[in-house]
């Protein structure tokens, strides 16, 4: 029997994979495209095209400012109509090239490059310029990841999808095998890497069954992890796979790996071999809408356009997620684009009213916190404001916000509200 690999901790909560047997299917081109010029982490592009200039899909429309940002380009063939500040989902208003669309006009790209002829350097210089960012939802420049400052030996490919209800990995993989390993090959030539690990959840058989069959006799490996959240975390999948453990406040890099999407590798494939800059991605749309979908979106589709598309809200639905429903953010408008890191958007339920009762020291957050912290001490410590105690003694920086501890606490008390509140008070006052 083969070996599961798999972390201590972490919980089991209602998977509800509606669409993991629905194709990917392309969403319809939008009449008018909100593209904000920044979608990654770092510092917004800037733009390079003026209102009333015409754009053809794929154009750049922002470019990167900053070693830590990402190039932004046109999703439709149009007109630009102007060039404002836009709301996003995050609920921030950021600077967004708006485009009519003209023409509804889909490229087929055809193999531009053989991936023989090109170097490391030439590899990680087409991602920069095709504006690829951690497809996951992190949204960190991939071309920044690939110039990592210490030695690393290994590359890991995260397939794991532990969100519930997410599925566009899950048919990514499924569909496009051929491709994304072309794309992991690519990351491993530009990274330098020998060593490659592709991590698949175990409630994706078929997903493992294609990969191992495609991989035989090369130096990618499938490791069957077990289905836990937060799996797919960068941490956790590190240490479910190798063993090596993040030092806190460290990155992965730290320990010499770089961890990439399957998504990513995806658009690794497209940018290099296709010469097709990040301009859609797939999004499932589910939860309590009629029809729920993997769809191939356009950045810049208004999010109400595709819950449209999937037969509209069911009765009773409340409240939007972008993202899973672990991590993801609450939307507070339908009304805003699709980004270069919405995994997805999950249509809920209201949330029953939730009664909040003091801490019973049942000690539960801390039998499933991934990272083995003391989650009850947090909302204490930031009642007390006493955040540099959360620091020092109790690494709250390095809490990924997983929401795990808060899921199983019978006292639902806000741990994860607390957190964030620490940290950002003591990024604020630049102890971290
Ligand atoms: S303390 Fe942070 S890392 Fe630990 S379970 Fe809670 S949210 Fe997750
Ligand atoms: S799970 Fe909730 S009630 Fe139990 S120790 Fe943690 S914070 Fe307290």
């Amino acid at each position: 029997m083969k070996p599961l690999f798999k972390f201590r901790r972490g919980v089991h909560p209602p998977y509800r994979k509606l669409t993991a047997s629905s194709p990917i299917q392309r969403a319809k081109t939008p009449e008018v495209a909100v593209i904000p010029l920044k979608q990654h982490a770092g510092a917004p592009a800037q733009p390079v095209v003026s209102p009333k200039e015409s754009v053809s899909v794929g154009q750049l429309i922002g470019k990167s400012s900053a070693f830590i940002s990402a190039n932004v380009h046109s999703s439709v063939t149009g007109v630009v109509k102007e060039i404002s500040p836009m709301p996003t989902p995050s609920g921030e208003k950021v600077l967004s090239v708006v485009i009519e669309t003209t023409e509804d006009e889909t490229p087929e790209p055809k193999p531009i490059r053989n991936p023989d002829e090109l170097s490391g350097e030439e590899i990680v210089n087409i991602i920069a310029e095709s504006g690829i960012v951690g497809m996951g939802g992190a949204g960190f420049p991939t071309h920044v990841k690939l110039k990592p400052p210490k030695p690393i030996d290994t590359l890991i490919i995260n397939g794991c999808e532990c969100e519930p209800y997410l599925t566009g990995d899950h048919r990514l993989m499924l569909e496009k095998p051929d491709e994304i390993i072309q794309g992991i090959e690519l990351l491993m030539k530009a990274l330098n890497v020998r060593e490659c690990y592709i991590g698949i959840e175990d409630n994706k058989p078929d997903a493992i069954k294609l990969f191992e069959e495609k991989l035989r006799g090369r130096p990618i490996k499938v490791v069957e992890v077990k289905t836990k959240y937060p799996q797919g975390a960068e941490k956790v999948l590190i240490k479910s796979i190798t063993g090596r453990e993040v030092p806190v406040g460290g990155l992965p890099l730290d320990v010499g790996v770089v961890v990439q999407n399957v998504g990513t590798a995806h658009a690794v494939y497209e940018a290099v071999i296709l010469g097709k800059p990040l301009y859609e991605r797939v999004v499932t749309v589910t939860g309590e809408v009629n029809e729920p979908k993997n769809l191939l979106v356009r950045i810049g589709t208004p999010i109400s356009q595709l819950i449209e598309e999937c037969g509209g809200y069911k009765e009773g639905a409340a409240r939007l997620i972008m993202g899973g429903p672990m991590m993801g953010i609450a939307l507070f408008s339908d009304e805003v684009p699709v980004i270069k890191t919405t995994t997805g958007l999950i249509a809920l339920p209201g949330l029953p009213e939730v009664r909040r009762y003091p801490c019973i020291n049942c000690g539960t957050c801390i039998d499933v916190c991934p990272m083995g912290l003391i989650p009850k001490m947090f909302p204490i410590l930031y009642e007390k404001g006493r955040f540099q105690e959360a620091a020092e003694e109790f690494d709250v920086m390095n809490c990924m916000e997983c929401g795990c501890c808060e899921y199983e606490c019978p006292s639902r008390v806000p741990i994860v509200q607390s957190i964030r509140a620490i940290k950002s008070r003591l990024r604020r006052e630049g102890k971290r």
